[in-house]
């Protein structure tokens, strides 16, 4: 058996290519390496989407949430109906490792199996590699670099790293449920494309002093009970229960190479796409979703990147 096109991911991207796939009467299968949109999951629990419903809606699948922006939780419910409404083909639980190339067919080898197909697409996001700080005690246990609630964080000394969004969200919400702030911010301010109703937010909180933030600092050494901070005068120590490292994601690129995605040596790193159809310079694989930003990843989202499904599926169909 040979598809007409697998897709490698099932995120948001993943589905919304699957759903056209389906629609074009293509033989396609999604292989998820976890759980249905496996990155949303692991969002933060209480987060909020900065997108309204309505700019995240696929295909003819009305996207109902109690205000204008969904919830994580109304996200999950969302792509489930999707999922169930067009019976779509995805295995789960199944990681693609590799992808080898036969003249004209590609097979994707799996942790579980291998499948031949014509046309692949590698809708596989940024969710799954932090970028590391390179410091001395990352790897302690209290270094997070991902967040999920509050709780844990009532009565500790916090320090979150990174002033853009994420950051402050995780700022606010264990100041608010009871944490002892630090942030330390590599800038000389909060980024300024901090959504405009978090931004005033946590700069009064910062100013009113409940948040503490050193500016032009970084991080130099973690260790269990202190963090070492650093600017351009000197280091100084913190007392520290927990660093919240929100310092971002990347593409996992060692991936991508074995997917056999062609990435630009320049330092933005970029697969190499053709801008109109997807396709990289890989003849037959395409890219889609956010990883096609590459380590700009702040470019591409959701919202401004539903577009790319339709296009592929109507470049593979045509062919
Ligand atoms: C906290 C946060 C809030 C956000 N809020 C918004 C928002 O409000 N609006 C908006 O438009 N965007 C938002 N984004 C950005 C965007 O929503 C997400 O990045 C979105 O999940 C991207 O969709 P995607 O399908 O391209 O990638 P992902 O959702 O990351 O999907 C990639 C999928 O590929 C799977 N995968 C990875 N490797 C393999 C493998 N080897 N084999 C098989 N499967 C694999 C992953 O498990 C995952 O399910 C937000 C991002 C974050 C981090």
């Amino acid at each position: 058996m040979v598809y007409d096109v697998i897709i490698i991911g099932g995120g948001p991207t993943g589905i919304n290519v699957a759903v056209e796939a389906k629609k074009a009467g293509l033989k396609y299968l999604v292989i998820e390496k976890g759980m249905l949109v496996n990155s949303i999951f692991n969002f933060p629990a209480n987060m909020t989407f900065f997108s309204t419903s309505k700019n995240l809606e696929i295909v003819d699948i009305p996207f109902i949430s109690h205000t204008d922006k969904p919830t994580r939780k109304e996200a999950l419910e969302y792509y489930r109906r999707i999922v169930e409404s067009y019976d779509l083909n995805i295995q789960y639980y199944e990681p693609a490792e590799r992808v080898t190339t036969d003249d004209n067919t590609y097979v994707v080898h799996t942790a579980k199996d291998s499948y031949s197909t014509r046309h692949i697409v590698v809708a596989t996001g940024f969710y799954d590699t932090p970028r590391m700080l390179g410091v001395p005690g990352e790897d302690l246990p209290k270094v997070k670099h991902y967040y999920d609630e509050a709780h844990p964080y009532v009565g500790q000394k916090v320090l979150v790293i990174g002033a853009a969004n994420s950051a402050c969200d995780v700022a606010l919400e264990t100041w608010q449920k009871g944490a002892d702030v630090t942030m330390a911010i590599r800038e000389d301010s909060i980024y300024e494309k901090v959504k405009y109703w978090i931004r005033p937010n946590i700069e009064n909180r910062i100013k009113e002093g409940s948040i503490k933030a050193h500016f032009n600092t970084t991080v130099s050494a973690i260790y269990p009970q202190n963090v070492v901070l650093k600017n351009t005068e000197g280091e100084w120590n913190i007392d520290n229960d927990y660093v919240l490292a929100m310092t971002g994601y990347m593409p996992d690129y060692d991936l991508l190479a074995r997917l056999m995605v062609p990435i630009s040596d320049d330092e933005l790193r970029l697969p190499e796409y053709d801008a109109e159809t997807l396709e990289t310079s890989q003849p037959g694989i395409y890219v889609a979703g956010v990883v096609n930003a590459g380590m700009q990843t702040s470019k591409l989202f959701i919202e401004n990147t539903r577009d790319h499904a339709e296009r592929i599926v109507r470049a593979i169909a045509g062919k």
